[in-house]
């Protein structure tokens, strides 16, 4: 499950994540009870060293990455998953199957919970803003589901499948009791975005091309209605289109914008994609002008009326410096996986005219690669795994002329750097990443005691 803390009860710091969740022993002494519910549902293993049969174990390592290290301290950075606090403690052990278990194998807890439900319940922080998109693409796949497969004749693969729907039991029994399954706050205004007569309009196919013309084509959008209000309401000409459900609310029996009385709404306007040339630089410009009463208006720059949104939205300063591909990145960033942002920088690269690819790539590189460096982590089973700039990079350009490619184009074609084969033959190697892989900091520090 996954819980959303109230504003007051947020995590900010790393004494906020250590008042919720502990991964140490609790005092035998002080706190039997807890003690003993720790000890029965919250150590992990033993496995490692202590016992190589654990069912955990994978390629002789621990897939769920115990034993922890030990740390004196709970560490806790933006974009990082939190570290908790396990300190050496001698005092704190516990005995399963003959051996001595400490804080390195306790499975990160909340003390109310334990008491209150007897029973294993992992608490975890995951308040990393940039976690966010993955946590809702987890979220929104849909219900669990599980295949299961009946076979009689082991020859018939085809037939013998069912695939069944399985809700398990809390969510059973939330969709008994009709909670709310999802909520949306603040309420979105999706804002419709179209060129001069270029409106969908939805008619009957009985009806005569005169009703037609008649009634539907008199009634305004949402685009051609803000332009008739920014007319009307002289504080209508404070708002670009975009601001404008936060003051205005859209009739949709009447088709027109009306001051709002109550409530808040922000709006943001349908997407458009930047290959749809002057549709794209209609919508880019309705993000900054204001008080527009028609099309005219929203390409006249400085009381110049200029022929195409593109020159508009160049007059402003806004265009030649690859500032619009630049936007296209930063704004798909937020909501697409690293996969998605690789292939919307290929396509820009590949069909708008970048000036200089270089800069865009320098620009937007680090938005790419998330799941590169997950996937390394994950391989190699190293989850703190530290890897250089430039490696992560050059892994970044390998997966980008494999896109390309795909398109019959390269790297080298659009002025970027080709990947570094033998680079990529370092990265993939384990020994080696192994060997790489130093506490760094650690080390000189313990250098520094020990060498006296
Ligand atoms: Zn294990």
């Amino acid at each position: 499950m996954l819980f959303w803390l109230k504003k007051n009860y947020k995590c900010y710091t790393a004494t906020d994540i250590d008042s919720i969740i502990c991964a140490e022993l609790p005092d035998q002494n002080i706190d039997p009870m807890l003690y003993k519910i720790v000890s029965q549902f919250m150590i992990h293993g033993p496995c490692g060293e202590l016992n190589s049969k654990s069912p955990c174990m994978r390629d002789g390592k621990c897939s769920k990455f115990y034993p922890k290290p030990y740390k004196m301290n709970t560490t806790f950075e933006t974009n990082v998953a939190p570290i908790y606090r396990r300190r050496d403690d001698e005092t704190k052990f516990v005995m399963k199957k003959g051996v001595r278990i400490d804080n390195r194998f306790v499975v990160p807890y909340n003390q109310d919970l334990l008491l209150r439900y007897n029973a294993h319940i992992n608490v975890e922080s995951c308040s990393q803003s940039m976690l966010i998109k993955y946590l809702f693409k987890y979220i929104n796949k849909g219900p669990d589901r599980a295949r299961v497969g009946f076979q009689e004749n082991l020859n018939d693969e085809i037939q013998a499948y069912l695939s069944c729907r399985y809700i398990s039991p809390p969510e059973a029994i939330w969709r008994l009791f009709e909670y709310p399954i999802h909520s949306r706050h603040p309420a979105v205004e999706r804002l419709a975005v179209h060129m001069f007569l270029e409106q969908n309009i939805v008619f009957d196919e009985n009806q005569s091309l005169d009703s037609v013309l008649s009634n539907k084509c008199s009634k305004d959008t949402m685009l051609t209605g803000w332009f008739k209000a920014n007319e009307l309401y002289s504080d209508a000409k404070t708002l670009t289109y975009a601001e404008f459900p936060s003051k205005f609310v859209w009739d949709r029996q009447k088709s027109l914008w009306k001051p709002r009385k109550q409530g808040y709404s922000i709006g943001r306007i349908a997407n458009v994609y930047h290959t749809a040339s002057e549709l794209y630089y209609l919508r880019m410009l309705l993000n900054v002008q204001k008080g527009c009463s028609s099309y005219a208006a929203v390409r006249t720059i400085d009381n110049i009326l200029y022929p195409s949104y593109q020159d508009a939205y160049r007059a402003l300063g806004l265009l030649g410096d690859d500032k619009e591909w630049s936007e296209a990145l930063i704004n798909t960033s937020y909501t697409a996986s690293c996969s998605e942002i690789r292939h919307l920088f290929v396509t820009i690269i590949l069909f708008c005219e970048v000036a200089n690819p270089q800069q865009l790539f320098n620009a937007h590189w680090r938005c790419m690669c998330d799941d590169l460096l997950y996937k390394l982590q994950t391989n190699f089973a190293m989850p703190n795994l530290v890897v250089p700039d430039s490696e992560l990079q050059n892994s970044l350009l390998f997966e980008l002329e494999q896109i390309l490619n795909t398109s019959s184009s390269s790297l080298k074609d659009h002025r970027l750097p080709m990947p570094d084969e033998n680079k990529m033959l370092e990265l993939r190697n384990k020994l080696l990443r192994e060997e790489l892989d130093y506490d760094r900091i650690a080390l000189q520090q313990e250098h520094s005691i020990l060498l006296p």
